[in-house]
């Protein structure tokens, strides 16, 4: 159901292209039979039924900017023992059917108008919602001062890379600090560690604005750490948002 109450139908989209991003991450672009208008932090449903009518459901967070496209970015981590995401990484091709539903998700939007300052936190796969802002604020030539503190175990773990490093050269309202947590980080102003209150009080200075938004995505247990952490760096609670993964 959307917000307003209107049952989101099931559609048949095509995997248009697949391109591995990091060593467990894939990104898949799927062609809509019917587009949609999504809002920067949104999800879908991806329903997958095997020939015996067993069905499989879970969720994926969208990509990719709002903009008006009949295709959608998902990045999918590969899991442990996972059914969906080792079925996506293993079994799925280019030109393959897929069930989806969306957009769906009321509480973890970007903005619009845009706030005063934002500050975003992920580890791994978490960072998806968050790059749909990030792309959304350059697509809207967006001034929003925005700090991203993304956690990964080494530096070919960093979903979207090279993007995010170009959108920190290229514009001076972005902060970027990598939190590397299984060697040592190539930038001085990255840290060798886990997230945690010093940290985001560090890049809180660097940001050099108050945020007025905190949205905060990864597994249950990141999303815990990072908010107390979060909240003894000082950082109000009733502006914290958060996007759970599981696990
Ligand atoms: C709103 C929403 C958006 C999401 N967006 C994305 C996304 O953009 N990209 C993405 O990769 N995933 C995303 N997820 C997670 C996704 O829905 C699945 O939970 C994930 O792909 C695992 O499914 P699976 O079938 O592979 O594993 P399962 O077979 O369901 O689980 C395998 C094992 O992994 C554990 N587990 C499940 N989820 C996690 C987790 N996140 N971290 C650690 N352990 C876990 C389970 O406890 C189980 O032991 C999102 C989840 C939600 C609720």
């Amino acid at each position: 159901m959307t917000e307003n109450g209107a049952r989101i139908q099931w559609q048949l989209c095509v995997i248009d292209a697949i391109v591995q991003q990091t060593p467990s991450i894939k990104s898949f672009f799927l062609r809509l039979s019917e587009p949609f208008a999504h809002i920067a932090g949104q999800h879908v449903d991806v329903r997958l039924t095997a020939p015996d009518g067993y069905s499989a459901m879970r969720s994926y967070s969208i990509a990719s900017a709002s903009v008006a496209s009949a295709t959608i970015e998902l990045a999918i981590e590969r899991l442990p023992d996972g059914e969906v995401s080792a079925y996506f990484h293993d079994v799925a091709s280019i030109g393959d059917e897929i069930e989806i539903r969306g957009p769906l998700g009321g509480h973890f939007l970007w903005p619009e108008p845009a706030v005063d300052a934002a500050l975003l936190i992920a580890a791994g796969s978490g960072l998806v919602p968050l790059m749909a802002m990030i792309r959304q604020r350059r697509v809207l030539a967006q001034a929003v001062p925005t700090a991203l503190i993304l956690s990964a175990r080494t530096a070919e773990d960093v979903l979207f890379s090279e993007e995010l490093h170009s959108i920190e050269s290229n514009d001076p309202a972005f902060v970027l600090a990598l939190a590397i947590t299984r060697e040592r980080p190539a930038r001085k102003s990255d840290f060798a560690r886990r997230i945690d209150s010093a940290i985001i009080r560090e890049v809180l200075i660097r940001l050099h604005r108050a945020p007025t938004q905190v949205f905060v995505c990864g597994s249950n247990g990141f999303v815990n750490i990072v908010t107390d952490g979060a909240l003894l760096a000082g950082l109000d609670p009733t502006i914290i948002k958060t996007e759970r993964y599981g696990g």
